[in-house]
């Protein structure tokens, strides 16, 4: 069963909104410094980029503890997330997951000829990996993990998943997808590059859409074994469908700390306001380490994001388990604050 899909497509109501809070954007764009470095690109948009790579892997591999030639840059993680579910389903068996996560790479794996098997989550949502660990068969192709979680927000413990990893890849291909890491604080953010970099059969998936701002420049990349890395590439168009102003501009934006830390303290301020508000209502929010927020409604899914997107506020709405939600990405405060007053409206 999928029970992940959403209801109809938001996107196609996007442009009329006051408060655009369905798609986990972020709401204060990019970095300056990343929309110089686009303007300086042009100048050599007639050169494939080439040489340019190296200097986005670079410094990424120091960060992460690999080497460059760990790391594949790709127009946005989804690439690689199509990839991975195009390869793993093409001699069918399993793809094991958990309830309540990001299913594009599911679905698409299910178009290959996977079958999909999600254990449910903790009772406080969050990824129980012991029953992922014991769910373990051999028609396991790969393990698929989302830290920190789309819909639920929530993370793992970092010993925990590293504890995971290490027992798991050796059998299992473990796929990570951390879309959401840069909204941990860079103290906390879990490491696992140190486990590609001692030969673990680990897939990160990493994305500038998110703090960076990126989702509609595309920019991502995975980080694995390089013959892992092969293998994925020649399901994509390769590093060539990166344009050379995104990658300059990730080039800046990722070199722009203060940038990054600006996005994510705005995040956290609004994220913590509507999380009170909320609350306050009388409404039982999942804590979230990420820029959107899900909990429990009390009226049909359709209902109540019909009223929502009457009012200009897109929101996304889904059945977990019969138990419809409504999960809000963290905009801006004037956006959060529409969000408040919009739902106020709605739920009387
Ligand atoms: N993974 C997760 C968990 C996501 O929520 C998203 C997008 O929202 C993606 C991957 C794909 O993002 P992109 O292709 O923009 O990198």
């Amino acid at each position: 069963t999928n029970e992940f899909s959403f209801a109809d497509d938001p996107f196609a109501k996007m442009p009329k909104l006051k408060a655009r809070l369905l798609a986990n954007e972020n709401p204060l764009g990019i970095a300056q410094s990343a929309k110089d470095a686009i303007v300086k690109a042009t100048e050599i948009g007639n050169r494939y980029a080439w040489m340019e790579f190296a200097q986005l892997k670079t410094p990424i591999a120091a960060d992460e503890g690999v080497k460059p030639e760990n790391i594949m840059m790709s127009p946005g993680s989804s690439d690689v997330l199509m990839a991975a579910a195009e390869h793993f389903a093409k001699e069918g068996g399993t793809i094991l997951t958990s309830a309540m996560t990001y299913d594009d790479l599911l679905q698409r794996a299910q178009k290959f000829g996977a079958k999909i098997k999600a254990m449910p989550m903790t009772k406080d949502f969050k990824y129980d990996l012991p029953a992922i660990k014991a769910a373990i068969t051999p028609d396991v192709k790969l393990v698929y993990i989302v830290n920190p979680n789309n819909p639920t927000g929530t993370i793992v413990p970092t010993a925990d998943l590293e504890a995971f990893c290490r027992e798991i890849a050796p059998k299992v291909p473990v796929f990570i997808d951390e879309a959401y890491i840069d909204f941990y604080e860079p103290a906390d953010r879990p490491k696992l590059g140190k486990l590609v970099a001692e030969g673990m059969n680990l897939i990160l998936a990493r994305t500038f859409s998110k703090i960076h701002g990126f989702a509609g420049l595309r920019l991502g990349y995975a980080i694995a074994q390089p013959d892992v890395l092969k293998t994925l590439h020649a399901y994509t168009n390769g590093e060539f469908a990166v344009s050379i102003t995104t990658l300059m501009a990730g080039v800046a934006s990722y070199k722009d700390i203060d940038w990054q830390n600006h996005c994510r303290a705005e995040n956290a301020k609004a994220r913590t306001y509507t999380t009170k508000a909320l609350t306050d209502l009388g409404y039982e929010v999942i804590p979230s380490s990420a820029n959107f927020i899900l909990f429990p409604i009390r009226m049909k899914t359709k209902t109540f994001e019909g009223q929502m997107f009457a009012q200009g506020i897109g929101i996304q709405t889904r059945d977990f388990n019969g138990q419809p939600y409504c999960r809000v990405s963290v905009g801006t405060m004037d956006e959060m604050t529409i969000f408040i007053d919009g739902f106020k409206k709605v739920v009387g």
